[in-house]
């Protein structure tokens, strides 16, 4: 059993200190915080009494060892409008990238995630019902072709006329479109946020195509790869196989690349919003990991996979024959399969993660 703190990733989609009750205050936004061995974001390992030791979780792991990454997530505004390949795309395009071209695939593996809410959390996942798509675009000027593509073409021919349509005229008028579309007032309210942050960004326009859901806390939203979404407001936790693999069409000030994300697009897939609350086991079909969010009480976990422990709030502590480690807010216990069963006990808020792949 090792003990971890996460490290930092500071976005400029982050809240302002937003991280900062799990890491420290820095006066600036604060995105993510990463819980696992990616080697973009590694996470600093800790001694008992919570000083880092120099090291690193990956200098004492293998990567296979570990197979998830676990963030806390401070959005103050809309990550990009992004798709995460699935594990044959990822390794066929990771394989095929050349050293002298920008790194679209940073690794080969596929990235499957799922979003937990902390709070009243916003997001834009998966595909909105054709119909409600063809009402929402009639209402922007100068849309037919896209409309057009949308009743008889591909959902590929629809994002590329629409990336071709995204000026700021049209983007402006997402929320009046949104409201004449008869649309809840939240997701009117969304719109407004997405014009008025990116108010040229072409990517904009494709967020009609996009389903809205709102999560309560403990509440969970899974996305496999393959499935096009934009979180846009929240603090959650989030859950994913091991990997930093994403494609962007829009809504950020990063490269985007159209082919690729349409290539990565599974377009029956879905998203499974799962209606949990603190307590539940929180586990979407065919998922490679396993969740629950304690608010108070005990949880036996298991030797045999990957298991990570993490304090939200409050106070928390991870036992097993061979070790025992109390946690802080903001730190986590990590245990590879190897690792003997283990006792949590929790008087807070902590998630108990573990990996279902063998
Ligand atoms: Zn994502």
């Amino acid at each position: 059993m090792l003990l971890v703190r996460g490290a930092v990733k500071a976005y400029d989609w982050g809240l302002v200190d937003g991280l900062a009750r799990w890491s420290e205050s820095t006066g600036e936004p604060q995105a993510e915080l990463w819980f696992g061995v990616h080697p973009g974001g590694p996470s600093p390992l800790l001694d008992g009494n919570w000083r880092p030791t120099g090291e690193h979780l990956g200098d004492r792991f293998d990567v296979e060892a570990i197979p998830l990454l676990v963030k806390l997530l401070a959005a103050a505004k809309p990550l990009s409008v992004q798709v995460h390949p699935r594990r044959h795309v990822a390794a066929d395009q990771y394989a095929l990238q050349r050293e002298d071209e920008p790194v679209i695939y940073t690794d080969p593996f596929e990235k499957t995630e799922m979003l937990i809410a902390l709070e009243d959390f916003e997001a834009f996942a998966g595909w909105r019902a054709v119909d409600q798509s063809i009402a929402f675009l009639e209402a922007i000027e100068g849309t037919l072709l896209a409309v057009r593509s949308l009743r008889t073409g591909t959902l590929a021919d629809a994002i590329r006329v629409l990336l071709e349509l995204g000026t700021p005229e049209r983007i402006a008028s997402l929320p009046e479109a949104a409201r004449v579309a008869s649309l809840p007032d939240e997701q009117v309210a969304a719109y407004a946020t997405v014009a008025d942050l990116y108010p040229d960004d072409a990517g904009a326009l494709l967020t009609p195509l996009l389903d809205y859901l709102r999560l309560a806390p403990g509440e969970a939203v899974y996305v496999p790869a393959g499935v096009p979404h934009s979180y846009i407001r929240g603090t959650g936790l989030e859950v994913m196989s091991s990997s930093d693999n994403v494609v962007r069409l829009g809504l950020t000030s990063k490269p985007v690349h159209v082919d690729h994300a349409i290539a990565a697009l599974v377009p029956d897939l879905r998203p499974q919003v799962l209606r949990t609350s603190h307590g539940d086991l929180i586990w979407p079909i065919d998922s490679p990991f396993v969740v629950r969010v304690l608010r108070a009480g005990e949880e036996k976990i298991l030797s045999g996979s990957y298991r990570i422990v993490l304090l939200i709030e409050g106070a928390a502590s991870v036992e097993s024959v061979n070790a025992e480690t109390s946690l802080r807010e903001g730190t986590a216990a990590v245990m590879d399969a190897r690792d003997p069963d283990a006792l949590v006990r929790a008087d807070g808020l902590v998630a108990i993660i573990q990996s279902t792949e063998r």
